[in-house]
């Protein structure tokens, strides 16, 4: 898993920002203010730092607030250009890192510190807790069980026969589809179509492979080219290029059946003593709660997430690596399995349907989030390609094994006492 050369990742990405000419700051922002020049035009007129700092300027005065905490920030403004528009500075998520814990993966093969970043106080903790128990457990095997995101477009046709035609003329054009769709990107390749018929509307969702990338970019372009494609040589009309099917941060069924990104498994076995001694509770009492929290809890809400927290490590490290923030919410599709074995030790694993992750774009070009990245051994393109988000994936995963495991362990060390307790009366 080497990291490919970087271009973004120049002396000056690496640098502070650059320095502000405080008074074209002052004037900028008095033009705006006076209708002369728009918020979003500062760029246009002068470099990026002090763009930010004129816009910040206009905001503390316009709000009577103070945002210098937003403006001391540690990377050139220019570097988040792809990332944000009208840019007053940043904010700071505090970050941390748990572990070193094992990971036996198919991509990821070895000891290392997860970075969560997380305003969360006792998260680090947990999962911590959860990383030293699968450590005196042998380590968390991991592995990526299938990959590909997706984009569903939505076609209009007049009845379900042109429907019907449209998707017979898809199955029959597979190639003619692929080479439109590949002829846009380099790494990107498109796996397969799964066409869905509502009356008047087609959807047709489109999988691809995109290798390090979380890849909705690459996609959305690959996709709109496909699509001009059937315009062309169909009857049918397209309506938009995303038809929600894809499905892209909603909550959705076919995100935790079908899987979108990476689904990705992590999984222990825990000897009972050690759940007894680290743990303080028994493998019959987790997998107990296991199931009637996470399982039958989860079914009787009509939940998508048969888990305990599987957002936080998530989340935590989706903003410590620079990933779409937004697609936690798929990403927390998962199910947490609890049993005890026919040795009396604790069989745990947690699934993630839908985690989508990339080393490379988006957020992940950020010096932060790239230094994060680092921590982990997984920056920038991956050899082969993929397996870098791979890594990172099966990385997510085991963070979100040690959260649940530490999570039910409390609750069980809680059921026990109370068990004690009552049991001594
Ligand atoms: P991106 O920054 O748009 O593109 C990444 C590009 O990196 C790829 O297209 C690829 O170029 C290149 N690349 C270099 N090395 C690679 C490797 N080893 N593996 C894969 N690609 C490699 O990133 P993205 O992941 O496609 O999109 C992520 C961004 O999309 C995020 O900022 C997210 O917020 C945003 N987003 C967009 C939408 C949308 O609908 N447009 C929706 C949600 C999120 P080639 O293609 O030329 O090979």
């Amino acid at each position: 898993m080497t990291a490919d050369a970087d271009p973004s990742r120049t002396a000056d990405a690496q640098g502070g920002p650059k320095a502000v000419d405080h008074e074209q700051a002052a004037e900028l922002a008095v033009r705006v203010e006076n209708g002369a020049l728009r918020l979003h035009e500062l760029e246009d007129e002068t470099d990026p730092d002090t763009a930010v700092a004129a816009r910040r300027q206009l905001v503390a005065k316009k709000t009577d607030t103070d945002p210098s905490t937003i403006g001391s920030y540690g990377f050139p403004a220019g570097v988040a250009e792809p990332n944000i528009e009208n840019m007053i500075g940043t904010v700071q998520v505090p970050v941390g890192v748990v572990g070193p814990v094992e990971i036996n993966g198919g991509a990821l093969e070895d000891e290392r510190y997860l970075p969560l970043a997380t305003t969360e106080g006792a998260l680090l903790a947990s999962v911590n807790r959860g990383c030293s128990v699968i450590n005196h457990a042998g380590g968390a095997t991991a592995r990526v069980t299938k990959a590909g995101m997706t984009r569903a477009p939505v076609f209009r046709v007049t009845d379900v026969a042109e429907g019907l035609a449209l998707v017979e003329w898809v199955r029959d054009h597979r190639q003619k589809l692929r080479e439109a769709a590949e002829s846009t990107t380099n790494h990107g390749e498109l796996e397969d179509v799964t066409p869905y018929v509502v009356g008047n509307n087609v959807y047709l969702r489109f999988r691809y492979d995109t290798k390090d990338a979380m890849g909705m970019n690459m996609i959305t372009i690959a996709t709109k080219e496909v699509c001009e494609l059937i315009e062309a040589e169909t009857t049918a009309s397209l309506v938009s290029l995303s038809g929600n099917l894809c499905t892209d941060k909603k909550p959705a069924a076919i995100n935790a059946v079908e899987g979108r990104g990476r689904s990705v498994t992590a999984d222990v076995v825990v000897p009972h003593e050690v759940v007894s001694e680290k743990l303080h509770t028994t493998p019959e009492a987790i997998a107990e709660i296991n199931m009637r929290k996470n399982l039958i809890g989860s079914a009787k809400a009509g939940s998508f997430g048969f888990n305990a927290h599987v957002a936080n490590p998530v989340a935590a490290m989706f903003l410590a690596t620079g990933q779409d923030e937004a697609q936690v919410v798929e990403g927390a599709n998962a199910i947490t399995t609890a049993e005890v074995t026919d040795d009396g030790d604790l069989y745990f694993s947690v699934s993630l349907a839908s985690l989508e992750v990339g080393t490379v774009g988006g957020g992940t070009k950020l010096p932060t989030q790239q230094e994060a990245l680092e921590i982990l051994g997984v920056r920038g393109g991956g050899d082969p390609a993929g397996s870098n988000a791979d890594a990172l994936a099966e990385a997510i995963a085991v963070g979100s094994l040690a959260g649940e495991l530490s999570l039910l362990a409390a609750l069980g060390s809680q059921h026990l006492s109370s068990a004690h307790e009552s049991l001594g009366r």
